[in-house]
């Protein structure tokens, strides 16, 4: 019943898998996300901690900041999680590390808008559902 989300890096020493829905989705334009990444802005799914376990090899960790961890794959350096900083006890999955981010749900918020590059859409997270849009998918 509940929802698993495998994901791991491009070489594939490292594998995770993460259980039920994401908490959230969005987009972090940060400069340590931007760094971390390498990509132009970084798009996270937020899991509780628990609800996430490393089924092969083991996620390093950075810490770009007192508290604030950054994992990846020591041997071909993707970008795996970020966790603590203003959001303890969840762990955020780059997208792009999941197996099929396709399934997520669009994001709906941005960090850090003021540092979002100047040519980056500024539309690109889906509205809100609003209670009266239900029914209408697509609508708007
Ligand atoms: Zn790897
Ligand atoms: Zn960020």
């Amino acid at each position: 019943m509940s929802e698993t989300w495998e994901g791991g890096c491009l070489c594939g020493d490292v594998r995770y898998r993460a259980r039920g829905a994401p908490k959230w989705v969005a987009w972090c334009h940060c400069e340590s996300c931007r760094r971390h990444s390498g990509a132009a802005a970084a798009a996270f799914a937020a899991f509780d901690e628990p609800d996430l376990e490393t089924t092969r090899g083991a996620i390093t960790r950075f810490a770009s900041s007192p508290g604030m961890q950054r994992g990846f794959c020591a041997r071909c350096g993707s970008t795996l999680t970020c966790q603590g900083g203003q959001r303890p006890g969840e762990v955020h999955l780059h997208v792009g590390s999941l197996d099929h981010p396709e399934r997520l749900p669009p994001p709906t918020a941005q960090f850090f808008p003021e540092e979002r590059l100047p040519w980056f859409p500024k539309d690109c997270v889906a509205p809100r559902a609003k209670p009266a849009d239900a029914g209408s998918p697509g609508a708007g």
